[in-house]
């Protein structure tokens, strides 16, 4: 089964919707992916949790657009995060109940 961001609302989310992208390892498995966006339809914003597993680079592709230069830029820039990036990222987490009841959410 294809996993696929969805906001709320709905509407999927690709990879410009994307603001922050982390990754959040724990002492036992699974490991998971952070994705915090700001969804195109409803302008809401969103984070959600994949399983390292489920993670794949199309996640995020939209089917027909081609990156331009400009983007293909900036999501190299994402790519490494800075350590205060990741302070903030655990300061969520700990404000979140847990990982799991966010993905039991997302399944749900
Ligand atoms: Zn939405």
């Amino acid at each position: 089964m294809k996993t696929s961001l969805k906001c709320s609302c709905g509407q999927r989310v690709a990879r410009r919707d994307v603001m922050q992208q982390g990754f959040y390892m724990q002492h036992v498995s699974p490991s998971f992916v952070y994705v915090k966006f700001r969804c195109s339809r409803c302008k809401k914003l969103g984070q959600q949790f994949v399983k390292q597993e489920e993670w794949e680079d199309g996640l995020l592709n939209e089917a027909t657009t081609e990156h331009t230069t400009e983007e293909q830029k900036r999501f190299a820039e994402m790519g490494s995060i800075s350590l205060e990036e990741m302070k903030q990222f655990h300061l969520s987490l700990e404000r979140a109940d847990s990982v799991r009841e966010l993905l039991t959410d997302e399944t749900g």
